[in-house]
């Protein structure tokens, strides 16, 4: 069993202390302060910082975080497949799924006994939104988000930004007409009301409701008028207008 602690950093970044044993991982350390903090309450032992990608504002903290607590940094190396990362009590695997940039990694702690599996999605995958398109592949992205989608559905979802009110208002003007983006978008609307933290989502839910995960859905492909398109092209159209959103 582990926990996960949702730390918010920098301007709307997410940061995860996932504890086992007094032992701690953390997850994309936009900054250290608030990571040393919940240390000093939890008193777990970091043992090590991971990334799901390079960009600064989920590798900021790493330097601070190894030089005060000796704790190893691990960014994604370039390699194609998925791996297998263990470290201490985690057994984590590495999910390549590359678009955001060309090294965004998901990581993946499968289910176990009596707790859902957990993905770490960085800028892959956000409640109601994917990241934008560094790599201008939306081949690349499309790919990673059906792997995402293919998790067990009860997988809970933990981002790497805050984004899931202005996602939401997004996705509603594609699909006014669709409850259950509606009930998201107020979901999302009362938990900013309570500034609240918007994870975990879950894999199904993200799949109802997300406009990019339903991009190769008849329903969407009718609603933004590209009947017969392919899910990829729909896909790269919705993420455009999401861009000028
Ligand atoms: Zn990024």
């Amino acid at each position: 069993m582990h926990t996960v602690m949702t730390l918010g950093t920098l301007a709307d970044n997410y940061t995860y202390l996932v504890e086992s044993k007094n032992e701690a991982v953390v997850i994309d350390p936009g900054e250290a302060s608030p990571v040393l903090r919940a240390l000093g309450v939890s008193g777990a032992r970091l043992l090590a910082a991971v990334c799901t990608h390079g960009h600064f504002d989920h590798t900021g903290g790493n330097e601070e975080l190894a030089h005060r607590t000796g704790c190893k940094v691990l960014l994604p190396e370039a390699s194609t497949g998925d791996t297998a990362l263990a470290i201490g009590p985690f057994a984590f695997t590495v999910l390549r799924t590359p678009g955001h940039s060309a090294d965004s990694v998901c990581l993946y702690l499968p289910a176990t006994d009596g707790q859902p599996g957990d993905v770490f999605t960085g800028d892959t995958l956000f409640c109601g939104g994917c990241g934008r398109l560094f790599t201008r592949s939306p081949e690349a992205m499309w790919a990673s988000l059906q792997k995402l989608a293919a998790l067990p559905q009860q997988t809970r979802v933990f981002c790497g930004h805050d984004y899931m009110l202005e996602n939401y208002e997004f996705a509603v003007t594609l699909e006014p007409a669709n409850q259950a983006v509606r009930t998201r978008l107020e979901e999302a609307r009362a938990l900013a009301a309570d500034g609240s933290v918007t994870v975990p989502s879950t894999i199904a839910a993200e799949r109802e409701t997300n406009p990019f995960l339903r991009s190769g859905e008849p329903a969407m492909k009718r609603v933004v008028g590209m009947e017969g398109a392919g899910d990829v092209e729909v896909f790269a159209e919705i993420r455009r207008r999401k861009d000028r959103f």
